[in-house]
């Protein structure tokens, strides 16, 4: 993620990221009360561009408000501050890491302030390129009745890492969570897509992270005519689908091969998955992608 060279943003100014020093007493660090974003940038045909970068903003407002932690920053300003990341650091496609931190506070109370780090790095796809192994977890998805789960929290990240690890202990590529109700969630950094008779199912928001990908890949479908519900979905609609495909900035689509060692109807290769992964891939790279087919 970083070396000695490594210039970050932070509270103001580009520093080198070895030289930037937090305070041990951050709210943040102690109670995981902070906001964060990840976004990707691309190296596109129109140069380096940062992808759906008002929609990763917008987000973060959203979360720090959610939570009650100050804002005073606007998009137009992070998005120059971001650009200015990857080029002090010579990167095109790349990961963006905004983080939102609060400053010293040991008390239960909402932010008095708060601190800007903008980092970036190369990051190949997340999940990787293979398809997924996936297992359901044993950790529910945190409800909205204990978080407001549609912000992305610092916090909310342990209950992700929890069943990620468990997933990867028991030899799986990634988990899936369940919701407090028993429907299927999402994993513990993207969400899913279903495939079942030329139909695309996600669970509808409320439990979920409103996912930028996601709407991205509703986006492309409306252009490509493929249809989307959102809805709750059972486990057993999952073992039944014709195909599964998670997606999110860092995993960007990425296909599963099984759940619970349970297979697919279809072969990938002709899954409305990878459709709409060539499709994504040509849209970062704003490439033209309503006249693209898989093939
Ligand atoms: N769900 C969770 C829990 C996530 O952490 C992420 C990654 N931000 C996603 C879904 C996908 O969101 P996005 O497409 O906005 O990256």
């Amino acid at each position: 993620y970083y070396n000695e060279e490594t210039i970050i943003y932070y509270n103001g100014a580009f520093v080198k990221a070895i030289e930037a020093n937090g305070n041990v007493y951050d709210q943040t660090l102690h109670y995981g009360y902070g906001v964060f974003e990840g976004i990707r940038a691309y190296d596109t045909a129109n140069g380096v561009r940062i992808f759906k970068a008002q929609e990763h903003f917008d987000r973060m407002r959203f979360s720090c408000e959610a939570i009650g932690i100050p804002y005073p920053y606007s998009n137009a300003e992070l998005i120059d501050i971001s650009y200015e990341v990857l080029q002090r650091n010579n990167l095109s496609d790349a990961y963006l890491r905004p983080l939102v931190t609060c400053p010293p506070n040991m008390s239960l109370t909402k932010g008095r302030g708060a601190q800007l780090l903008i980092a970036a790095w190369e990051w190949g796809a997340y999940l990787g390129e293979k398809l997924l192994r996936l297992k359901t977890s044993s950790y529910r998805r945190i409800s909205p009745k204990n978080f407001i789960v549609e912000a992305k929290v610092s916090g909310h990240y342990v209950n992700s890492i929890l069943a990620t690890q468990e997933a990867k202990d028991l030899g799986y590529d990634e988990a899936l969570l369940l919701d407090m109700e028993g429907f299927i969630a999402e994993g513990p950094g993207a969400n899913i897509f279903i495939e079942k008779d030329q139909t695309l199912y996600t669970p509808q928001l409320g439990s979920i992270l409103p996912g930028i990908t996601r709407a991205t890949v509703i986006e492309i479908s409306k252009e490509l005519g493929i249809p989307v519900i959102e809805k709750q979905i059972r486990l057993e609609e999952v073992y039944n689908a014709d195909s599964v495909f998670l997606c999110g900035t860092a995993a960007e689509i990425i296909g599963v091969e099984s759940l619970d060692d349970q297979t697919f109807q279809k072969p990938w290769s002709e899954s409305i998955g990878a459709v709409i992964k060539h499709a994504y891939k040509n849209l970062v790279l704003e490439k033209d992608y309503k006249n693209v087919h898989a093939h």
